[in-house]
This record gives structure tokens, sequence and C-alpha cells, in this order.
């Protein structure tokens, strides 16, 4: 099998890929890039939590211009997961309104990004629907 690299540094990868956040450990605000103080209450201790896979589609628009080598379309969303916001694409399902619904169960799913020259694979995260 192949090495693989999470493409962000919030994606764990294994036999269950999963997102992970930095919870505050004053008022719980999540936050998935690292913060020296909490947006919210200033707080500076933060402990790392699992995020769940499975969640609910909150909003979502299909891309369908982008920048040059960007394969378009494709679906940008907002996926609550378990009570933590996360942006990420929908994937794997057709992007357009028939397949993609406000309020649709997705769960986590990973693709290969890229591959480099020593095999290396470059694995991001998105949304598939949950049928
Ligand atoms: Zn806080």
């Amino acid at each position: 099998m192949a090495k693989q690299i999470p493409y962000v540094d919030y994606l764990v990868l294994g036999d269950q890929p999963h997102l992970v956040a930095n919870e505050c450990s004053g008022c719980g605000a999540r936050f998935f890039d690292r913060r020296n103080a909490c947006a919210h209450c200033f707080g500076t201790e933060f402990r790392t939590v699992d995020i769940a896979t499975d969640g609910e589609l909150r909003s979502f628009s299909i891309v369908t211009f982008a920048a040059p080598g960007v394969q378009v379309p494709f679906v940008s969303s907002i996926v609550d997961l378990g009570g933590t916001s996360v942006r990420g694409n929908v994937i794997n399902t057709p992007p357009d309104p028939d397949h993609v619904t406000l309020g649709m169960k997705v769960r986590l799913a990973t693709y290969v990004v890229g591959t480099d020259d020593e095999g290396t694979e470059a694995v991001n995260f998105g949304f598939e629907p949950v049928l």
C-alpha cells in the first residue's frame, strides 16, 4: 500500500479516518487551526478532540467556475458533525441539486489529491451522502 500523508493537518488517516480539533478548555469552542488563545474567551488551554465522522449538510453551493486546474463543477459545503461545523466538499455523488440537498446525512470520506515522485499519496477529506 502506498504511503499516505494528510493534506491538512487536522485530518487523521488510518483504519478510521477522522478529523481532530483543538478544543478550548475554558469554553469548549473548537478550532481546526493552531491557536495561541481562544477567540471566544481568550483562554489559552486547549485539548485535542476527535470529531464525529457522521453529520448533516448545513449549507452548500455548487461551484461551476474556479481557478485553472480545479475541476468543476464541485460542491462546496458546511457540514455539522455532532455540533462542530466543518467546511469541505461533497464528494462521491453527482454535483447537482437532485443529489445534494440541505439536511442530508453525510459521512467523512477521503480521496487522493495527488502523488509525488516517490509514490507518496496526499489524502484530503470530503463528505459523501449516507444512503
Ligand atoms: Zn474559549
